[in-house]
């Protein structure tokens, strides 16, 4: 019979009654499910490698981190204003009652320093209170977001050892297909081979078409009823006259 290909068949287990087209058809079948399983792990990859959403609050941590620290350096700071000034206070206050100034001009000198001294003090703690209130605050919002990225950490860790092993029944599923590939691909003649190779590299991936209801189900091509025909041997190549592709009629 005119088209039919020897298929040389090596392996009898993997049933090498099977027709020419119905091979292909087969070849076609893993070839899309492999495509498929590699865009779905490539997009697993991609979850995967992205931890933009975890780096940024990471970040977002260090700066409050570093906010809570400045904070209580201006804390110690202010307290030792407030120290300072009180001191200062204390000695004129004490040159005062120990009636060391004898000289009422420099008395009252001394007393306008006293009170102005009191409302620096004033100042300085109104200030270090500002301060101590803030780190509080500060303190109290960078311990909730330590809690909350402790949460977003685990569960990340969850999600990634998921996607791991998703990625892992992936490739133990393209390792089955690819070996069924191969010895599928054993059973055809290299010629045939390298023309649906080609044809899958010019058609989007897509060597081999269905024949749905009378057209190509690739294109939409409606077929003649002799093409059809020719379509249903199985042990010919019959090719769709829109889009090239190899019809397969089952
Ligand atoms: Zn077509």
């Amino acid at each position: 019979m005119l088209g039919v290909v020897d298929l040389g068949c090596r392996k009898p287990q993997m049933g090498c009654a099977m027709a020419l087209v119905d091979r292909l058809y087969t070849l076609q079948r893993l070839d899309t499910l492999l495509n498929r399983f590699r865009e779905q792990k490539a997009r697993l990859r991609d979850l995967l490698n992205n931890r933009e959403e975890i780096e940024r609050y990471r970040r977002r941590l260090e700066e409050m981190r570093a906010r809570v620290k400045d904070l209580h350096r201006q804390l110690l700071e202010s307290d030792a204003q407030v120290q300072q000034l009180r001191k200062k206070l204390q000695d004129l206050e004490a040159r005062l009652t120990k009636g060391q100034v004898q000289n009422p001009r420099e008395a009252l000198v001394l007393q306008q320093e006293i009170t102005y001294l009191y409302r620096k003090i004033d100042q300085a703690e109104d200030l270090a209170l500002q301060v101590l209130m803030e780190w509080e605050r500060s303190k109290a919002d960078l311990e909730a977001a330590e809690a909350e990225f402790q949460q977003m950490e685990a569960q990340r860790a969850r999600l990634e050892a998921e996607l791991q092993k998703e990625i892992e029944e992936l490739e133990a599923n393209m390792q089955e297909l690819l070996e069924r590939r191969r010895v599928l691909m054993g059973g055809l003649p290299p010629d045939i081979m390298a023309q649906y190779e080609q044809l899958q590299a010019r058609k989007g991936g897509l060597a081999v078409a269905l024949v749905e209801e009378g057209a190509c189900s690739a294109c939409g091509a409606v077929l003649s009823a002799a093409r059809l025909q020719a379509a249903r041997n199985v042990f010919s190549l019959t090719y769709c006259p829109q889009c090239g592709r190899i019809l397969y009629a089952p």
